[in-house]
């Protein structure tokens, strides 16, 4: 066996289960219930019709992706990297800015992945406590020495949106440090820092199709920031691997951001079911902050965050348990389709009325 200082060792992000051959309502990774845009069936079909494109390397550049990102937020193509779903872009922010030695910041409840890069990357970082309601103290950010700042807004997995005129202050409070806002679930009805690229060169905001554009298999993320950043961002890209986005995953990519309507149908829909769904969760007596994404976190007085899991999942029901300091009673529910949310509020009743 080779010796162990040989080895980059590291302890890997977990990540939600994806059942194999159980028939669950699985509302445990926050995927888009609704298929992705029509176009997107149409796109890979004509490409299947002509397997004789996949003989070329693709476009180094994303091109024709790239270009529809840009037309569709009214932003140059230079403002835009993207790569192979967020969390390829949000690593790939990691390794070209958190350059320091200084230590990173972000919320001890967050997305756990960024903890995960910190290591990996072997860059210091410190973790800042929320607030008991969740949410973020804006000041812990400011005047305080760092290396960069990396906010989910909304945040996960609590749902919770830190308002727009907050996240300009953090980032007005810290301009020789890149701020990181990870917009993956913007498009639920939080407002987006995206305007701010034009004021700032040092905001990164970084979005992705896996949630609201219903595309969490094919892996498409991108991020958006003045042109000097995005550059620093594919110089190291393709210092590492210049092909990341294979042709499929530009061509069902560019199909999705062309169908503006469908895009706004389908999240107006996951809104509408959401807000449905916690006014049920209300009346049952759970406790939440009203959310801004595709999922909501509650707990409920009377059960463990563990309980509630297992007595959901045995009637068929998956959603996500962190079994984490502050967090542990919580559960995460991805908002589903309506008729999967009856069923939720309908199991939730029963476990609530029979104790489990
Ligand atoms: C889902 C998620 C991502 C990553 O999504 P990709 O599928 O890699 O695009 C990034 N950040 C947060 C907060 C997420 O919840």
């Amino acid at each position: 066996m080779i010796r162990e200082d040989n080895i980059r060792r590291t302890t890997p992000y977990t990540a939600g289960e994806q059942p194999k051959g159980v028939k669950l309502i699985k509302l445990n990774t926050n995927e888009n219930p609704y298929p992705p845009a029509p176009g997107v069936g149409e796109a890979l079909k004509s490409l299947s019709e002509d397997p004789a494109k996949l003989r070329l390397y693709p476009d180094m550049d994303a091109s024709p992706l790239v270009d529809a990102l840009a037309e569709e937020y009214g932003i140059s193509p230079e403002e835009i990297f993207v790569g192979i779903g967020s969390d390829d872009v949000l690593s790939m922010c990691f390794l070209t800015f958190f350059n320091s030695g200084r230590p990173v910041l972000f919320p001890d409840i967050t997305y756990s992945f960024y903890d995960v890069w910190a290591e990996v990357y072997r860059i210091p970082f410190k973790t800042v406590p929320l607030r008991d309601d969740f949410t973020i103290r804006t000041e812990d950010y400011l005047g305080t020495e760092n290396g960069g700042i990396v906010i989910a807004n909304p945040n996960a997995p609590t749902g919770v949106e830190l308002p727009l005129k907050e996240i300009r202050k953090i980032i007005e409070g810290n301009p020789e440090n890149l701020v990181i806002v990870d917009e993956a679930y913007v498009d639920f009805g939080a407002e987006s820092a995206l305007p701010l690229i034009k004021e700032y060169d040092n905001l990164i905001v970084v979005q992705t199709f896996s949630k609201s554009r219903a595309l969490a298999g094919m892996r498409i993320g991108y991020a958006m920031g003045c042109p000097e950043l995005i550059r620093a961002m594919k110089d190291v890209k393709f210092s590492v691997n210049s092909y990341t986005m294979n042709l499929p995953s530009i061509t069902a990519g560019t199909a999705a951001v062309r169908d503006r309507a469908y895009f706004m149908e389908i999240t107006g829909k996951i809104i509408d079911v959401r807000e449905r769904f916690e006014d049920e969760l209300e009346e049952m007596g759970f406790d939440f902050a009203r959310s801004r994404a595709n999922f909501v976190f509650a707990r409920h007085p009377l059960f463990s965050g563990a309980d509630l899991k297992d007595a959901l999942r045995k009637r068929g029901i998956l959603v996500r348990h962190f079994a984490k300091p502050r967090i542990e009673d919580y559960l995460r529910i991805t908002v589903g389709t309506r008729e999967e949310m009856e069923e939720v509020a309908s199991a939730l009743r029963e476990i609530i009325r029979s104790g489990s």
